[in-house]
């Protein structure tokens, strides 16, 4: 429970009270899914009347993050309050926080939307980064050490799937890119040799409790998840040990209170280097909804209640693969949008469909997940990999 917590709020909190969630869109959507299983009431805070999560839950209070008003009737309604996204303001999250229990806490979201106070955490807790220089002015560009290029201009808040980001090989591209991104505020990262791309998902309760999803293989095109791989032997085990151990630190250090997804990568010579945490259920743990006996946001809900974390089991192999707006339209063609083959991909064994409802596709857009469960490693690969084929993603 976060500092400010009001004595009245009966601990843990029950089924039947209302859980709240920042955020309309399809992580909310799912968390309200897992809250409503477990029989609390749900209330969605975000502005968009057609959102996937509003659109399902019990109460949907439709105002900006930042509106006062709003804020105010969601805690109303609410016993506590988690986010979907880590772009809530962390005064929003602190103005929930004086009257309800809110977790995560503001103070680790707020770390969270900033790579560079991230990548400093990081650090602190004894976990390798990737060299990197924060560029937030003319002269930390002209100071910037020529040894991190080729890398990645990234702005430090506001990115994700790879947006608010541009590959940089010499000194004029970078002064170029940190132009091309509005002089916000950057962190210049070297550009890393990948053998691979894993997360942990780990679950931390009021009390110190830590529990995990077993380490996740992660396959990104163009700066987007797109296939997960959760099995026995999908990393090494050294490396998965090690994953392992830097998130729990990272809850750990940061006195975390919820779902938090932190991502690696594997470089060519098998040191494993931090990316970026997540405050919150994340793309590559949607497997766990199938796959294993407690999914990422089951875990979500029990950690904001107070309810028990029991250590999840996976109980089977699993591939998820994300559903792009870009399956819904024929390879080049300016054709309207049509529906992806679901009956020959359901006619799969093992094969779990998770739309979020959205109305439009769009390519880029996240508009659900497939996942792929089966007894053996081998046997989740074959169908995903038949899955893919009918669907017309690549090959992996
Ligand atoms: P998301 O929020 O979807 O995780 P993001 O926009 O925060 O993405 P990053 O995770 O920073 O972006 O980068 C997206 C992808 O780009 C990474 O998963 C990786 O494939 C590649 N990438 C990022 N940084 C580096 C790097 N320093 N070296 C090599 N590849 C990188
Ligand atoms: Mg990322």
């Amino acid at each position: 429970m976060t500092a400010g917590t009001p004595q009245a709020v009966a601990w843990p909190i029950l089924p039947g009270a209302t859980l709240g969630v920042l955020g309309g869109g399809q992580l909310g959507r799912m968390f309200v899914h897992a809250a409503q299983a477990l029989g609390y009431a749900t209330a969605v805070l975000d502005p968009d009347p057609g959102s996937p999560a509003g659109r399902i839950s019990h109460h949907h209070v439709r105002a900006a993050y930042d509106d006062a008003q709003g804020l105010a009737e969601l805690a109303r309604r609410c016993a506590a309050v988690t986010t979907e996204f880590e772009n809530v303001p962390a005064a929003a999250l602190e103005q929930l926080a004086r009257a309800l229990p809110v977790s995560p806490a503001g103070a680790c979201v707020a770390i969270a939307q900033d790579r560079a106070a991230e990548k400093a955490r990081f650090v602190r807790s004894g976990a390798p980064v990737a060299p990197h220089a924060v560029i937030a002015c003319e002269a930390d560009l002209a100071a910037a050490d020529p040894a991190l290029l080729p890398g990645i201009l990234k702005t430090t808040r506001l990115g994700y799937d790879g947006k608010g980001q541009v590959r940089v090989a010499t000194a004029p591209e970078l002064a170029a890119a940190w132009q091309q991104l509005g002089r916000v505020p950057c962190v210049l990262e070297q550009l890393l040799p990948l053998a691979q791309e894993c997360s942990v998902i780990v679950a931390r309760g009021a009390g110190g409790a830590l529990v995990h999803l077993p380490v996740q293989r992660n396959l990104h095109r163009d700066g987007i998840l797109t296939v997960t791989e959760v099995f026995e032997g999908n990393l090494p085990e050294a490396i998965a040990t090690q994953a392992l151990y830097a998130a729990k630190n990272i809850a750990r250090d940061l006195d975390y209170v919820g779902v938090l997804c932190v991502e690696f990568f594997v470089l060519e010579d098998g040191r494993l280097v931090i990316n970026e945490m997540a405050p919150r259920p994340h793309n590559s743990g949607h497997w766990s909804q199938n796959g294993a006996d407690v999914s990422q946001f089951e875990l979500q809900v029990r950690c904001m209640t107070g309810l028990p974390l029991a250590q999840p089991r996976q109980h089977s192999a699993a591939v998820m693969l994300n559903l792009l707006g870009d399956l819904w339209f024929d390879e080049g063609a300016q054709s309207a949008p049509r529906a992806p083959a679901w009956d020959r991909v359901l006619a799969l064994p093992g094969c779990h469909l998770h739309l979020y409802g959205k109305a439009e596709p769009k390519r880029g857009r996240k508009m659900g997940h497939l996942n792929v469960t089966a007894a053996s490693a081998g046997a989740a690969r074959a169908t995903a990999l038949q899955a893919a084929a009918v669907l017309g993603i690549a090959p992996f």
